[in-house]
């Protein structure tokens, strides 16, 4: 047993642990759970716990339904609530996935990523990530199709004290901040109801780990506060959707690849193949990086949500943004990627970010010019003719340009592609035979 499994087992001791939940995330990015009691843990380290793949989306076939959950110890975590007032504290680690025979499971979102992370490690690059993570609090979440009522009124960076929304930021950054999930900023987005928490830096693992922890300790302080939070990429037609901006940055060892002094954005020319990457294969990954059918409504002009492949430096309607923050710091230069949204996988969609920016790199792509139009304000014609490409406009058209992606193929491995694809259209299809409200108000009184 080695010394981080060691302090797994003296902690739970001497904090009286009763269950620990070993977490792991399937491929739509739900998040799962299976409980076990301290005294199962030494052989869960030494030979995993075996449970039946087959009831997890998107894990195995069912003739191969076996697999081993092995925790990882480096994720130990107490979590901040009793089981109920007055009584034990449980505990929580990620697992990797793996096949009864030993070796990683390839369904694993989390050994996709890890695969990306060793292909960039390869290259000399650690990939640090820093998200700014968009949801929005509802009185309720009804099931019937009913509009969600949101929990206040007010608007971006409002500071209104009548209502529950300072009071559930609060309270939801001291609890991330006690389970070691540092908070950089958070404020009120534009939406009524809507809030904007923003996580400090981390490298890419650690950080598709905290963001799943994120979704639940949000949803539980909400649960607390008498309100309910969803990270739904468009809950409301009117009002901003939910984006995830996810700021990347590749080092070195202690150097930060993507800063360059003598440029006049001081991003290096590593940085610029970079977003070169993430520009020619946003269509391809758009899938994986805004996968629901809801996620394309939020990608529409208006609303500061990405319509078109473009980068710029202060410009919002950029899917690419180079933020001049601090200028002069080596270390802040990073590169905001602009159209992932809060309800990725966010394993799969790092590891498609990474992925198309390191073919970048390692193919030298050029970096188109910046723009500095509003997009939004552009006609279809306009854009084409200044050569923007439109990102897909719904989910199956983003499904069919990722089918056709060697990249994306690659990256995701053969098992998470075909699955994901297959899963996917059906999900297009389910919703492709609904007559919406909105077809019966405006056809049906006049048709
Ligand atoms: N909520 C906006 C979106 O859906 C982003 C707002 C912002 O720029 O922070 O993309
Ligand atoms: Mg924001
Ligand atoms: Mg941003």
């Amino acid at each position: 047993m080695d010394r981080q499994q060691e302090f797994v087992l003296r902690t739970l001791e001497e904090r009286d642990i009763r269950f620990v939940r070993l977490w792991f995330t399937d491929v739509l990015g739900f998040l799962k759970s299976v409980a076990v009691a301290p005294a199962e843990l030494e052989g869960a380290f030494a030979e995993g716990i075996g449970f039946d793949g087959s009831a997890i989306e998107g894990f195995a076939r069912v003739y191969e339904s076996d697999m081993v959950a092995r925790p990882d110890p480096s994720t130990f975590q107490v979590l901040p609530w009793e089981n109920a007032p007055g009584e034990h504290y449980s505990a929580r680690m990620f697992c990797d996935i793996a096949m009864p025979d030993g070796s990683p499971s390839w369904a694993d979102p989390r050994h996709v990523l890890r695969r990306a992370l060793s292909r960039a490690g390869e290259a000399g690059f650690t990939c640090y990530v820093h998200p700014e993570i968009e949801f929005y609090l509802l009185r309720g979440l009804p099931s019937d199709g009913s509009r969600p009522e949101p929990a206040d009124s007010g608007g971006y960076f409002d500071q209104s004290s009548h209502d529950v929304a300072p009071h559930f930021r609060r309270n939801a950054i001291e609890t991330l901040e006690s389970m070691g999930i540092s908070v950089e900023f958070s404020h009120h987005e534009g939406g009524p109801g809507q809030q904007e928490i923003d996580l400090r830096y981390a490298d890419a693992l650690t950080m598709a780990d905290n963001i799943m922890t994120f979704r639940y300790v949000v949803k539980e302080v909400a649960l607390t506060q008498g309100v309910r939070a969803s990270f739904m990429p468009k809950p409301f037609s009117e009002h901003p959707g939910s984006a995830m901006h996810t700021h990347f940055s590749l080092f070195e060892g202690d150097r930060n690849a993507f800063h360059d002094p003598d440029d006049p954005y001081e991003l290096s020319e590593t940085g610029k193949a970079f977003v070169a990457g993430v520009l020619r294969h946003a269509r391809e990954i758009s899938a994986v990086t805004n996968q629901w059918v809801n996620s394309y409504k939020r990608l529409i002009v208006g609303g500061e949500a990405p319509t078109a492949v473009s980068w710029g430096h202060a410009n919002r309607s950029a899917l690419v943004r180079v933020p001049m923050y601090s200028p002069g710091k080596a270390s802040t230069r990073r590169v905001e990627i602009r159209t992932i949204d809060s309800a990725c996988n966010p394993y799969l969609a790092f590891a498609v970010i990474l992925g198309a920016g390191l073919t970048g790199v390692q193919k030298g792509y050029e970096l188109p010019p910046a723009t500095e139009d509003d997009v939004w304000s552009l006609t279809e014609t306009e854009r084409r003719a200044l050569g923007y490409e439109a990102l897909p406009q719904n989910l199956t058209e983003a499904l069919t340009v990722m089918e056709h992606s060697e990249l994306v193929a690659e990256i995701l491995g053969e098992h998470v592609f075909d699955f994901f694809l297959r899963n996917k259209r059906s999900e297009w299809d389910g919703y492709r035979r609904q007559v919406t409200p909105y077809e019966l108000a405006t056809y049906l009184p006049v048709l």
